[in-house]
């Protein structure tokens, strides 16, 4: 015996063994229902259909419902009291500028390894940073924006000071 079957049931079948709209209502939005009452409605051209009604009508509630999210008035609903944004993809561009812009110095590997690991090391220090700035609640979408161009401009400067360096290295060696 399927241990589901040992649930209150009742509630999906009317009396002519069909499934209640109930039942319905609840297979369209995935929720569990006893065995039978799912076989039935494979079953059941009545049932079935009824169904795919529900489910239709369920699809098209939750487009006018995500519709309705992301109207203007919605949105700025959602803005106030979620001000704060997440400000990892800022830290993600950064972090990704940032190497990026140190590449000219990996593409010289191993001699400019020093300059890379620098350059990541203070990446990991502005993450570090972010991550405490966010937990003191100081972290707003533009103080996040400005965290992310500071570890930019930091992520290119290392570069350019380990391009910088390497120039007067190699200008040092043939000296
Ligand atoms: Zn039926």
């Amino acid at each position: 015996m399927n241990p589901q079957d040992g649930l209150e049931t009742r509630w999906e079948r009317d009396t002519g063994g069909h499934l209640t709209d109930a039942a319905i209502e609840a297979l369209a939005d995935a929720q569990p229902v006893s065995a039978s009452s799912a076989a039935h409605v494979e079953t059941c051209e009545t049932c079935s259909a009824r169904l795919a009604d529900a489910a239709l009508r369920t699809t098209t509630l939750h487009r006018e419902i995500h519709a309705l999210a992301a109207s203007p008035q919605a949105q700025a609903a959602l803005a106030r009291p979620h001000a704060r944004r997440s400000p990892l993809p800022y830290i993600a561009a950064a972090l990704i500028v940032g190497l990026l812009a140190s590449a000219p110095s990996a593409a010289s590997l191993p001699r400019q390894l020093s300059t890379l690991r620098a350059a990541i090391k203070l990446q990991a220090a502005g993450f570090k940073q972010v991550g405490l700035a966010v937990f003191d609640e100081v972290s707003g979408p533009v103080s996040s924006l400005l965290f992310a161009a500071v570890l930019v401009a930091a992520g290119v400067a290392v570069a350019v000071w380990g391009s910088k360096d390497k120039e007067r290295r190699s200008n040092h060696g043939f000296a």
